[in-house]
Formats: C-alpha cells, structure tokens, sequence
C-alpha cells in the first residue's frame, strides 16, 4: 500500500506550500527496515546490498546482465565509463540536453564531449544528430530517457552495431520504462539508475548499474577501492591492488530503503502514470502548447515527469505561481556550463529552439488527481 496519497491525506494545494514539483516518496516499509538495519551489525554495505542487486537485476536486466548497487547514480554512470572503455581524449557522443550529472563524470576520465542535439518532440537525443556526428573516433554512446519516456534505441542500436560502440543508457527518469516491449535495463550493455531522493525509488541518495554479467567482478573491484572484499575475507594479505578504484557502495540502509521501494514500484509506477495520461489527456490541442513524450505506443513512459512547451514561458510559470503552484526547468543544455566549453550559438538547432519554451510541471506520488486538473485548469485559463 503506497501510505503517502489519494484519500488518507489532505491535498497538498491545501498547504502553505501549494503544489510542489518534487516530493520525495518514502513506503511506510522503508522506515520499518531502516529501523532494522539500525539495530543489527551491518549498516554498511552487507548482505542487503546484495539482496537488492539481486532482485533489481532480475526485474530489469536479461541473463546477460548483473546489478551493481552503488552510492548515486552518478557513480553508475562513472564506472560505466570507465567499464566501457573510456579514456582520455576518446570521443563520446551525449545528449546536449540531460542532468549535467549525465555528462560531469565523462570529463573526470577527461573524455572528449561530443554534444548531440536534442529531438523537440522527445526532449530525448536526436538519432539524425547522432548519425551525422558519429565516427571511427567514437568511444561510446550515451542516451538519457527524458522525463521517462525511452528514447529511440532501435536507431541508436542500428548506429553502435555499425561502429562496434557500447551504449550507455541514462535510466535515472526511466525505471520501470519498456521499449518495444523490453525492460529498460535489459537492451544495452550498460544501464545507469538513479535512487537520488526524488527519483522513483529513493535512498536518499543512491544508484545502480546494470552491466555485462562478466564485468562484475571488476565492476565491484572498481566500487571498492581497487580490492577483492570476497578475497580479503580470508585474512591473508595476498590481495595487490592492481587498478585505482573508488568508494561508491551502497550501504544496508539504503538497501533497505530500495528493497521497499521495490515492493510498491508497481503502484508507484501505475500512479504516477495515471497523473502523467490526466495531463497528457487535457494538455493536448491546446493552442501554443506542445505537450512532450506522449502519444507513444510502442514504449512505455516512467512518467517521472511531465512537460510542456510554451512560448512566454515566464508569464506561464509566474500564473502557476499565483496559484500556488511550483514549475521549473529542473535540466539545462549542458553546453552552456563552463567546464564544458561554455555555449555555442547555432551549434544545437533544436536545443536553440526549445530552451526558453519548457516547462516542467508537477508530478508525484503526493500529488492528488485533482491537483492536476486544478494544475491543467489554471493552464487552459491562459497566461
Ligand atoms: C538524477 C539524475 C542523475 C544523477 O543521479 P544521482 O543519483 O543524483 O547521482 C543522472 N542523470 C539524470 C538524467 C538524472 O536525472
């Protein structure tokens, strides 16, 4: 039972706060299990760890794949990186348009970014833009599931077999998401999962990797400090440490957490997209407003967000305001960060095109059915 919506609670445009964008969603089970954890001898990375690599591996990953349950989903996305092979100076093409967190990783191992533009209609990255930029020089590929809604892998896969180039895919908007009905998480070698506090699953801050069954042993090396824990266990210092990791584990507390989160994902995921089809449903043919991500039939949304695009975008989110509700742009083209050369004007057609029009509105499991009708009413009275 999801303990925190729907009948049991008040509406939150009750409260002074109004309609927030994000809230995180804790299960009651969740602090039943801290609770646990707290009073036993493994807080740290034990035995639960390995339960939920288990059990997330086997929801969302194929026989090929395992689960590495990291500290973020940041950390996933590093070992990604450096699992598929990524050195200094080699070409990796990403989306201009993601969580610079997508991307910041990419230049710890000093990779050379390559941008792709972004698809308007998807917010995904654009496959035509990827076609054109690919090259023998290209490393890797990697793709962000914007909002949860899968991006076109087919093309992306068509692409990578061509140039024998792994793919990485972004799934930190996108659990429980399928396409052309397969799980997310079990198409390419490499899958990234965020469980960073207003994610779909949450531990505070967390995250996994899903990665090629025979890389896990070197993958769990990478998490903790270069060193073999299973070997070490045997209490002979017979254990070099031959490459450079890092400490990126997942505790037992947060285990815990995503163990139960995992329990109620199903309803988690159906709520959520209930409230995604309530917009998708009013927001449709409205002059001058462009829903994004919906209409699909051959992938399912994660609907872990839900935007829009408007033209005086402003005006739009200050009437929000007024009415109490919250909206934002929550991501930003990353080409206009410092650390990644700063902006280039006419580079990204499309990312030009969109970036002052978008806008994200409410959507999670504190949010009632008709806070967004109240949320689609206030749009359609017009801004
Ligand atoms: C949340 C997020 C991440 C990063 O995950 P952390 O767990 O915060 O490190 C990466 N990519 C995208 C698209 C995200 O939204």
């Amino acid at each position: 039972m999801i303990n925190c919506r729907g009948m049991d609670e008040a509406p939150l445009m009750d409260t002074a706060e109004g309609i927030v964008l994000f809230h995180p969603h804790i299960p009651a089970r969740a602090k039943e299990n801290v609770n646990k954890v707290l009073s036993g001898r493994w807080i740290g990375q034990g035995p639960l760890v390995d339960e939920f690599e288990k059990r997330f591996g086997s929801l969302f990953g194929s026989e090929h794949h395992k689960a590495l349950a990291v500290g973020s989903g940041t950390d996933a996305l590093h070992l990604s990186y450096i699992l598929a092979g990524i050195k200094e100076g080699d070409e990796v093409i990403t989306p201009v348009f993601t969580c610079t967190a997508t991307n910041i990783p990419l230049l710890y191992i000093k990779a050379n970014v390559v941008f792709a533009d972004v698809d308007p209609k998807t917010m995904n990255i654009n496959t035509k833009h990827v076609r054109q930029l690919v090259s023998e020089k290209t490393k890797a590929i990697v793709c962000v599931h914007y909002g949860g809604l899968p991006c076109d892998m087919e093309e992306l896969h068509n692409i990578a077999r061509e140039y024998n180039i792994p793919i990485i895919e972004d799934a930190a908007h996108a659990v429980g998401a399928t396409y052309k009905g397969k799980k997310i998480g079990s198409i390419s070698p490499y899958t990234m999962y965020s469980f960073q506090a207003i994610k779909h699953i949450t531990t505070g801050d967390g995250g996994l990797l899903m990665l090629p069954e025979e890389q896990y042993e070197k993958a769990k090396r990478l998490r903790w400090f270069g060193i073999d824990r299973t070997a070490k266990q045997m209490g002979v210092w017979e254990n070099d440490i031959t490459e450079i990791g890092y400490k990126y584990q997942m505790t037992d507390i947060a285990a815990s957490m995503a163990l139960a989160a995992l329990e109620e994902l199903d309803e988690t995921l159906s709520y959520r997209r209930k409230l995604f089809n309530i917009y998708e449903k009013n927001l449709t043919n409205i002059p001058g407003l462009t829903f994004v991500g919906g209409g699909y039939t051959d992938r399912e949304h994660a609907a872990w967000m839900c935007t829009i695009q408007v033209e005086k975008r402003k005006d739009l989110s200050r009437k929000l305001r007024e009415n109490k509700i919250e909206s934002a742009q929550v991501h930003y083209r990353n080409d206009r960060y410092s650390i990644f050369g700063g902006r280039q004007e006419g580079k990204y057609p499309h990312m030009d095109a969109i970036e002052d029009k978008y806008l994200v509105l409410p959507l999670h499991t504190k949010v009632h059915e008709q806070d967004v009708y109240k949320i689609c009413n206030v749009i359609k009275s017009g801004w």
